[in-house]
């Protein structure tokens, strides 16, 4: 039975420790995408909402408690907003299914323990970023401390809004800086949620402040604010590419995480029973609506038309259903946009020449929603469109290889480089491959995992600088030399 009618209480800016209303007044609507139906009323933060949430966050960086706070205790901190999130996993978990249309298992199972676990492992962290001695010369004691960079701007998109708040705040915060975080317009309510838990935490006001509204507005304010030190952004190639520009302005520093069309790759003498399984997770998951998604499934020629058989047969079983049943494995598309896009390139694919050999079309579930078979193109083209831009959907495109230069070179060909799958029972092979791939991440004979303590971040076009493991720790510090004469 699920309860998509249960009212969702109406979300409010969280600047300086309160939650509180734009200062316009203003709100936005967010849907549930598996009903069409309004879920509640969003405040809308305007440029002099950022500003309210970015004085704060100074004030906070340099004159609150924040920085006088002992290592230990904003351990603790962080830490109690973790167990906060885990008391309150069913609620948040259900918002992210109701905002953002994926499968509650995905929320309930995989995200939300995904942002526990990043909060508790950066929590770890916290008393143990430490500066380095160095030998220099007799005549100085020299030595280098590793600093927060100041007040954090993260924003983040619609796929992952929980995971994407563990994230980027927690490594931030654990370094002792300050954030103003924006999520997206579309899925705003975890990351509010996660911002009242915060204050309930203790976390002193002003050290995370939430400010939702829409991009153009609240996310370009906050890149164009003096008072933001770095933006740490998720998100689309395009608006990467936006940011930088717009950032250089102020000489903000800079993680991007953009866009993919991840390689995965089948050698002929993979398990492949285990590669169907990947290839289907690696596309499927989370709608396809993953900047890691393996959407490029690369196959060997020798094992082509079986493999492909088999996928296809996989992927006709695997029916868009109610996002709130457990038993569900793939959910509504976040929006009519997203969907029409998605089945736009579905067309386009057509056009190109590929064949739609399962799924293809939009498929409602009690009538409504904007739901996208799982579908599959066969005999496509690494130059096709559908081959090198970004789908964000349940939409995979199958490519046929011949031996391993050929799936090197083809995985290769093309601007992203987030990450790559290689799925042989030949050790050296997989090895030598791994190599050969310009990607952040290469996963063998598995896909799309992840974990706090391996950092995460593209190559090529996919962006710069690390999320998560030690990495993203350099990311939101700076390193102060300090020379004392000692003569
Ligand atoms: P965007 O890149 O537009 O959104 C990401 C975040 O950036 C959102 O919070 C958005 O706000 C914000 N934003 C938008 N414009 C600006 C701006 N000028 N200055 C500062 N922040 C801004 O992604 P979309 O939601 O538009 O999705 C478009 C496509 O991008 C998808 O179809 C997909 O292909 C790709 N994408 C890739 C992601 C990835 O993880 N690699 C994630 C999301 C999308 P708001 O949404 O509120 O306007």
């Amino acid at each position: 039975m699920t309860d998509t009618m249960a009212p969702v209480r109406p979300g409010k800016l969280i600047i300086n420790g309160q939650a509180v209303d734009a200062a316009s007044g203003k709100t936005f609507t967010t849907y549930n995408p598996a009903t069409e139906e309004p879920l509640c009323a969003v405040a809308e933060a305007s440029a002099e909402d950022v500003d309210r949430a970015v004085q704060a966050a100074r004030a906070a960086f340099e004159s609150g408690p924040w920085p006088k706070l002992k290592a230990s205790e904003r351990q603790r901190l962080l830490w109690r907003l973790a167990e906060l999130i885990e008391k309150n996993a069913d609620e948040i978990a259900r918002l992210e299914t109701l905002d953002n249309g994926k499968p509650i298992f995905e929320s309930r199972q995989i995200d939300l323990p995904m942002v526990v676990n990043t909060f508790q492992y950066f929590a770890g962290w916290v008393t143990k970023l430490a500066g380095e001695t160095l030998p220099v010369s007799p005549a100085f004691f020299t030595y280098t401390l590793r600093e927060p960079i100041g007040v954090v701007g993260a924003i983040i998109p619609w796929n992952f809004p929980m995971i994407m708040v563990g994230w980027k705040v927690a490594p931030a915060l654990a370094a002792g800086n300050t954030v103003v975080l924006k999520p997206a317009e579309l899925t705003p309510l975890s990351a509010l949620r996660i911002g009242e838990l915060a204050i309930e935490a203790g976390l002193p006001p002003g050290v995370f402040n939430v400010v939702s509204g829409k991009g153009s507005v609240a996310g370009e304010a906050m890149v164009r604010h003096p008072g933001i030190d770095k933006i740490s952004f998720t998100g689309s190639t395009e608006v990467g590419r936006h940011i930088m520009k717009t950032a250089a302005d102020t000489m903000k520093k800079l993680t991007l995480e953009l866009g993919g069309k991840s390689p995965n790759i089948v050698f002929a003498d993979a398990d492949l029973d285990a590669a169907i399984r990947g290839a289907t997770t690696g596309i499927f998951y989370g709608k396809g609506e993953v900047c890691a998604a393996g959407s490029r499934l690369l196959v060997d020629s020798s094992i082509y038309d079986e493999f492909v058989a088999r996928l296809v047969e996989r992927a006709k079983k695997m029916a868009p259903a109610d996002p709130l049943d457990p038993k569900t494995r793939l959910g509504a598309l976040v929006s009519k946009d997203q969907m029409n896009k998605v089945l736009g390139y579905v067309d386009t694919g057509r056009k190109e020449g590929a064949r739609v050999v399962a799924g293809g079309e939009r498929q409602a579930v009690n009538g409504k929603g904007w739901f996208v078979q799982a579908t599959v193109l066969d005999g496509v083209d690494n130059r096709m469109r559908v081959a090198q831009e970004e789908i964000f959907g349940p939409v995979l495109s199958v490519i046929r290889f011949d031996g391993v230069d050929d799936a090197v070179r083809q995985a290769n060909a093309i601007d992203f480089g987030l990450a790559a799958g290689v799925w042989t029972t030949n050790v050296k092979q997989a090895h030598a491959v791994a190599r050969r791939i310009r990607a952040g991440t290469v996963w063998i004979n598995t896909y799309n995992f992840y974990d706090p303590g391996m950092p995460f971040g593209g190559y090529k076009q996919s962006g710069f600088g690390r999320d998560l493991g030690p990495d993203s720790l350099r990311d939101v510090t700076q390193v102060k030399s300090v020379w004392v004469s000692t003569e």
